[in-house]
């Protein structure tokens, strides 16, 4: 057997890459104030930016395309995506959302009172957001390890029952309308929870009433993990585990832009039938008819497709396995990296990478992802004190443990042959770590200011002499 088996797919349409050389590179990155989000797509050679819709559709995506019922109510392709997402998650009902986020807004909407408490295992940004604007706070209840770089564990996205126990003891059960369980941990590196751990919180969580809402955006991920690691489950298919995994929840929030492998689209599901009607009359106002909630039903229909794709344990297998090869591979050198290896990304840990920077004061994250981009055309993004913000009472920075950049593999995109490109790159740049300067502000952004902040090298060149 070969410890990586090559690709699940050959491919039948071609996309240019860019290629821009070094003064063309040191010029984009420049014009993009050091911020790899300002870069425009034709000038990255390999884009790592995120997983996010970044996915390549099938040639039977591509024709379910063809087959899309652009019907204002009742297309057909939203039947097609509510059968399959029922007999594959289990779930009773579905509604269609434009993305996971519309989701989240109308779980969070019709759920939280002011003054509620949702628990989760760490936070993800969109479904933070929703829980705290209809009132709520979040409670991260996960293991202590995952916020822990070194700490290795197979299942470190775990719930920590005792801390889901004692805010349950602490704000009395009737404050907390669910318990929001990403399978995978996205923040924590994509980092999965075993059937076992979620068997536990579904207990806990329904002898005291509350409901288990699941996060299912990368539960494709999830399932390889629970198969290759957790005992009893090797024998199982990936559909089979992700059927269990849901049968003890009672709904869930889906972004189909990641585990879906489409471009666009999310759902919603429940088992709760007055959950449902009421989610229905909301749907109608933010995104669309419950029969479209914000899609075309050509996206619908290749979403459909995707998920069944997904199950396929050739494919998820060779996705998880580009994430550990670029991981082995650095690892190899010597280049500081979150451990395990999760289900979507490596992430370099820029702290102990450039070591010689401060992370108050430099922006080691950001000078990193910026310094990758200009030597190797290979875009990244910074997860550090950037991402992380200011406190919107105090207005100090939030220091993040985690000092990162992210190489986030989209699926089905990228070869073994262009994860070496990726893995040289980072490796030349470990070698000259030392030569490569910190960043100051030039326009920081009030909100989100990661995505449009602006920069300029602390020393004359972003790294010296090159
Ligand atoms: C991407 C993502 C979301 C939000 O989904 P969108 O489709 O981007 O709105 C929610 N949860 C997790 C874990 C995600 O990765």
């Amino acid at each position: 057997m070969m410890k990586f088996a090559p690709e699940p797919f050959k491919i039948k349409m071609v996309e240019k890459m860019g290629t821009l050389n070094k003064e063309e590179r040191k010029a984009a990155i420049k014009a993009a104030g050091y911020n790899t989000f300002l870069l425009k797509s034709e000038e990255c050679f390999i884009d790592l930016l995120t997983d996010s819709g970044t996915n390549a559709m099938s040639d039977h995506q591509w024709a379910g395309l063809m087959l899309g019922d652009e019907a204002y109510g009742g297309s057909r392709n939203f039947y097609h995506l509510e059968e399959t997402v029922r007999e594959l998650f289990g779930f009773k009902y579905v509604v269609p959302t434009h993305q996971g986020r519309g989701a989240e807004n109308i779980l969070s909407s019709l759920t939280i009172k002011p003054g509620d408490y949702v628990p989760g295992n760490m936070y993800f940004t969109t479904t933070r957001f929703h829980q705290e604007r209809n009132g709520a706070t979040f409670r991260d209840v996960i293991i202590d390890e995952a916020h822990d770089p070194t700490a290795i564990l197979d299942f470190k996205g775990n719930v920590d029952l005792a801390k889901f126990q004692a805010l349950i003891d602490e704000v009395g059960a009737e404050h907390i309308p669910y318990i929001c369980l990403a399978v995978t941990v996205n923040l924590a590196g994509g980092q999965p929870v075993s059937i076992a751990n979620i068997k536990a919180v579904s207990e806990l969580a329904h002898k005291h009433g509350i409901k288990v809402m699941f996060d299912a955006t990368r539960c494709v991920e999830n399932a390889y993990f629970i198969k290759t690691r957790e005992p009893g489950y090797q024998d199982k298919t990936i559909k089979e585990i992700i059927h269990e995994m849901f049968s003890y929840g009672d709904g869930c929030t889906m972004s189909g832009k990641k585990d879906c492998l489409t471009n666009i689209g999310g759902f919603l599901c429940m088992n709760d039938e007055d959950l449902y009607t009421r989610a229905c009359g909301m749907v109608v106002q933010f995104e669309g008819m419950p029969s479209y909630g914000g899609m075309a039903g050509r996206d619908m229909e290749a979403m459909a497709i995707g998920l069944r794709e997904a199950m396929d344990y050739e494919y998820i297998s060779h996705r998880v396995n580009q994430i550990r090869y670029l991981g082995e591979k650095l690892d190899a050198a010597g280049v500081p990296m979150v451990k395990p290896y999760g289900g979507h990304a490596i992430f370099v840990d820029a702290r102990a990478f450039l070591d010689h920077l401060d992370q108050a004061t430099d922006f080691p994250a950001q000078a990193l992802s910026a310094a990758l981009y200009e030597i190797s055309g290979v875009r990244t993004m910074e997860r550090g004190i950037i991402s992380a913000g200011r406190d919107n009472v105090t207005g100090e920075d939030h220091v993040p443990k985690l000092e990162t950049i992210r190489l986030t593999i989209p699926r089905r995109v990228y070869t073994y042959a262009h994860l070496d490109y990726v893995a040289d790159a980072v490796i030349e740049l470990y070698k000259k770590r030392h030569d490569i300067s910190g960043l100051r502000w030039v326009y920081e952004p009030k909100a989100l200011r990661f995505f449009t902040g602006r920069f300029e090298p602390r020393n004359e060149e972003l790294i010296k002499g090159y």
